[in-house]
């Protein structure tokens, strides 16, 4: 998608503040982060919402929860706790249409979200 924002990052065109990349998924620094940690996880190929996913690409998300819980550990979360979390549309606040799982830690995180 020539006019998706993380599809640049993924195509090289814009560099984030990469934190974890292989194969399938890459991981960089939110650029307006709402906690010491907040990490976005991204799938290579381009899906616009969760709406999108099926039986075929839906295989994708776990490699996201498997980078993240990676990320997590090495950026020293995994044991204080951490939030996940995919934004669906405009109304849960979706702005970048191009799934991406948050990965937010290092605070005490309050329920239910805003
Ligand atoms: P969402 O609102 O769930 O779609 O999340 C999109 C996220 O992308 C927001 O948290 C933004 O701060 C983040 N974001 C937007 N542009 C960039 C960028 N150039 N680099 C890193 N994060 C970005």
């Amino acid at each position: 998608m020539s006019d998706c924002l993380f599809c640049k990052m993924v195509a090289g065109e814009i560099k984030p503040d990469v934190v974890y990349e292989d194969d399938a998924v890459m991981a960089f620094r939110d650029v307006n982060p709402q906690a010491p940690l907040h990490v976005l996880v991204i799938p290579r190929v381009h899906i616009a919402t969760t709406n999108d996913l099926t039986a075929e690409n839906v295989d994708i998300v776990g490699k996201l929860y498997l980078a993240a819980k990676q990320i997590a550990a090495d950026e020293g979360v995994a044991e204080p706790g951490y939030r996940m979390v995919m934004n669906c549309n405009p109304g849960a606040g979706q702005s970048v249409y191009h799934i991406h799982l948050h990965l937010l830690g290092g605070r005490a995180m309050a329920w239910p979200p805003g």
